[in-house]
């Protein structure tokens, strides 16, 4: 099916704007995605006519707002496939399903010389709560390298690999190259060893057919603000069995079956690990983004991005062509999506962004929270283009006309 993109982007108010006097290019959307309409006005009409907390009242808006909210995490179910909603825990985003998978299955599993893998292209997010439990438990983490053009180094990863091994955890795709990773294979390996594997999907999700069962991971986490939902939801999946033996993260209402002063009980799955009144509207909201996904449909969604990736390739080669390949690539596996780094030879990453800013382009820069990745390419940081479901090779046009000229002032400097 071909994309109808002037529909898909008129249903993005943001997007019909001028910044700084000229047509706004979003290309910033691997840091978040544009909302649509549809998802704004789920957010007014939830805080206009639904709005209760959930679970336990007898009135009619609790029950109402509960229904609507449970009915995303069924809808986030069957979109990565799991086999029971219950496996669906509601988080803030990423980062914090990592840190709930870290703090309670690292702090309860983990003990001194176990390993924990992850990989050189990791985001913060997926490093920093390894090191906090390997530093409480003993545990020890080490890490997979990559190769110059930003794949993993499968070898290294089957030598590192071993009983010791007790968690892989790994980015799916690469905020900061685009590299889909080998995800089933390092799935398949890991298990082979008894080690459980936790992928973050906060990437992968918006680009990528999803199904849990068919990779067995142990754990997934996406995130809303990714898939044209809200920022402050996100989702942790887990299977039942691991969910089940791990202890809640956080104490408090929702989570517990019976408070006694001597010993409290803790509710089944997911409310165990849903402490508190959740982010009710924004939950909402995102269970109407997945419809907007759904509508359009993943395959023609990543047919049209990878086109728009083709198409920013060849121009910048063409500019590379005219300008002694100032442009230098950041990221060129095999097996890509939409995301495309690089660094002008000469200028500071961060001067690029500001004068695309100055042309209505919006462009990430710096290190992607990926320090360690930049510290493997010798780099401070690099300028990153993202493209998404409703970018055209128009825009495109207008970024290759910019960063040309760019790069010739700078080369004639
Ligand atoms: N992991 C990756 C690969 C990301 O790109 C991001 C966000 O940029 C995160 C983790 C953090 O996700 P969240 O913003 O949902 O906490």
């Amino acid at each position: 099916m071909a994309i109808d993109i002037e529909s898909i982007r008129n249903q993005f108010p943001i997007l019909h704007q001028d910044v700084n006097g000229m047509p706004l290019i979003y290309f910033d959307n691997a840091a978040t995605t544009q909302k649509p309409q549809r998802v704004i006005d789920a957010l007014v009409k939830y805080y206009s006519l639904d709005n209760a907390n959930i679970h336990r009242a007898a009135h009619t808006l609790a029950s109402r707002s509960t229904t609507y909210f449970e009915n995303t995490r069924k809808a986030i179910q069957t979109f990565i496939n799991a086999a029971e909603s219950e496996e669906c825990i509601f988080t803030k985003g990423v980062t914090e399903s990592i840190n709930l998978v870290a703090q309670t299955w690292g702090r309860t599993f983990l003990k001194q010389g176990d390993e924990v893998l992850i990989t050189t292209m990791e985001h913060h997010s997926n490093i920093v709560p390894w090191q906090l439990v390997c530093e409480a438990t003993g545990a020890i983490l080490k890490v997979i390298p990559i190769t110059d053009s930003g794949e993993l180094v499968m070898s290294d990863f089957d030598a590192l690999l071993s009983e010791r091994t007790k968690m892989v955890a790994c980015v799916w795709v690469s905020n900061a190259l685009g590299t889909i990773n080998p995800v089933k294979e390092l799935i398949a390996k890991a298990h082979a060893v008894g080690a459980k594997v936790l992928l973050d999907g906060a990437q992968a999700c918006s680009h990528l057919e999803i199904d849990v069962q068919e990779l067995d991971c142990d754990f997934l986490t996406i995130s809303s603000h990714k898939l044209y939902g809200p920022t402050g939801v996100g989702v942790l999946y887990g299977k039942r069995q691991l969910l089940e033996a791990m202890p809640p993260y956080q104490g408090g209402g929702e989570m517990i079956k019976e408070v006694r002063f001597e010993k409290s009980t803790y509710n089944d799955i997911p409310y165990k690990f849903e402490a508190g009144t959740p982010n009710i509207a924004d939950v909402i909201a995102f269970g109407e983004a997945l419809a907007f996904i759904n509508g359009i449909g993943k395959t023609v969604i990543a047919a049209h991005e990878s086109n728009l990736l083709q198409y920013l390739l060849e121009g910048i080669g063409h500019v590379n062509e005219s300008n002694n390949n100032m442009i230098s690539l950041v990221g060129t596996a095999a097996a890509k999506i939409s995301v495309q780094s690089f660094v002008v030879k000469g200028m500071h990453s961060f001067d690029v962004g500001m004068m695309l800013d100055a042309k209505g382009i919006a462009v990430r820069t710096g290190h992607h929270c990926t320090q360690p990745l930049m510290n493997r390419f010798g780099l401070e940081g690099t300028v990153r283009v993202s493209l998404s479901v409703y970018n055209t090779t128009a825009e495109i046009d207008v970024f290759l006309e910019h960063i040309g000229k760019l790069v010739k002032r700078s080369a004639g400097k």
